[in-house]
Formats: structure tokens, C-alpha cells, sequence
């Protein structure tokens, strides 16, 4: 890109069902240079290998509800009896300051960013579902990962269903395959964004 121009963060919002293999996708995506990932705030408890500040930072339930008090998030939702939340100054300050930003949020969430009243944020904002192949495919992949009971993985399929029904509110949709299909798609859709031109803000003769 020529030095007159530059652009603020586009802001990558990726959600999908648990198990559609999201985490292993947002893993790579994460190694993007220049991009900032929003780590969540959560109430659930660690799994195991999960790293506070990595992975989430975990809170209890009382700072939690400080933090949503403080006004700290730009987005909060109760999945599956746990309190998520992204917290709002690190996005907005890597926006501002050019750097994409990955967050990687429920539908809810989504939603809430998408009507977000704040200019930076609709304007930065680059939505993506992850749509799971079909649920006997998502079902076996969460029975795979051997971290949730029976019944933990059929209330992890209800809520994929009722998720997968708004797939369309989202800008882009990709079809999970392979992790190296998803990740070749998801870098597709971030080069695109990168080139809108309604993104550029030029700053010398243009
Ligand atoms: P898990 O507990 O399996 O890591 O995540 C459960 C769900 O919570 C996933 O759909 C994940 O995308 C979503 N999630 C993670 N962090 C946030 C967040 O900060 N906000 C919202 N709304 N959802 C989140």
C-alpha cells in the first residue's frame, strides 16, 4: 500500500457451534502478524491446558459482574450457564491505532456487536459463521474432544442448532472442512477486507 493511504483495524468477529472446529482454527489465525486477539473474559472454569490469559481470563462470578458494572465490555452473553464477555478498551485502542482484531464470540455476542452505535466499531466490522458440515459431523467431533459429559455434548447441540439458524446475519459463511480449508478461507475473507476501498483514509494527494 502506498504511504498516503492508511486504514483503521477491521475488526474479524468469528463465531461458531462448539466443536466446529473453531478453536483449532482461531489457534492459526492467531499467528496472523499484526493482528491483536481479543483474549474473553469468562466464568467457566479451565479446562484442562487452558491458560489463564491465553486462552480466557477466568473470573469469578462477583468480578465478573464488577467488570459488566464498570461498563468494561463492549459485549457480554450467558452461553451455556457461564458469563462471556470482550472487553471493550483493548479492541477500540487496537482499531484506532490500525490493528486488526480477532474476537471470537457466540451469536449473541455477534449480534450485539453488529449494533453496536459506535462508528469505529460498524465500520471496522467483518462478521464470519463457521456452518458445521452437518450435526452427526459436529456431534462426533465433540464426543472427540472427550472434554464434555453426554449430556454436556446434547445441550452443546441444542445450541449449535438454534446457532446455526442465523448464519445468514453474518457477512460471510465459510463451510468447515479440513482446519487447513477453513484457515485457507478465513485468510481469503481477511485479504478481501484489507482492500475495501471504503476502509482507506487517504492522507496525502489521492
Ligand atoms: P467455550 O466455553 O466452548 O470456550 O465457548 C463457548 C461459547 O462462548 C463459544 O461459542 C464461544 O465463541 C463463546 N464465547 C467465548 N468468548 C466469548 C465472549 O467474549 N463473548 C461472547 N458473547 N461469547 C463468547
Amino acid at each position: 500500500m502506498s504511504n498516503q493511504f492508511s486504514r483503521p483495524g477491521i475488526l474479524f468477529v468469528i463465531s461458531a457451534p462448539s466443536g466446529a472446529g473453531k478453536t483449532t482454527l482461531v489457534e492459526a489465525i492467531r499467528k496472523t502478524p499484526n493482528l491483536f486477539y481479543s483474549v474473553s473474559c469468562t466464568t467457566r472454569s479451565p479446562r484442562a491446558g487452558e491458560i489463564d490469559g491465553e486462552d480466557y481470563r477466568f473470573l469469578s462470578d462477583t468480578v465478573f459482574r464488577e467488570r459488566l458494572q464498570a461498563g468494561d465490555f463492549l459485549e457480554h452473553a450467558q452461553v451455556h450457564s457461564d458469563y462471556y464477555g470482550t472487553l471493550r478498551e483493548p479492541v477500540l485502542t487496537n482499531l484506532q491505532n490500525g490493528v486488526d482484531v480477532l474476537i471470537d464470540i457466540d451469536t449473541q455476542g455477534a449480534a450485539t456487536i453488529r449494533n453496536c452505535d459506535d462508528p469505529l466499531i460498524g465500520g471496522a466490522l467483518a462478521d464470519v459463521f463457521i456452518m458445521p458440515p452437518d450435526l452427526d459431523e459436529l456431534r462426533r467431533r465433540l464426543r472427540n474432544r472427550g472434554t464434555e459429559t453426554e449430556e454436556q455434548i446434547n445441550r452443546r447441540l441444542d445450541t449449535a442448532v438454534r446457532e446455526m439458524e442465523l448464519w445468514c446475519d453474518y457477512r460471510y459463511t465459510i463451510i468447515s472442512g479440513s482446519v487447513e480449508e477453513d484457515l485457507e478461507r478465513f485468510r481469503h475473507i481477511m485479504a478481501a477486507e484489507a482492500f475495501l476501498s471504503r476502509r482507506l483514509l487517504c492522507t496525502g494527494r489521492c
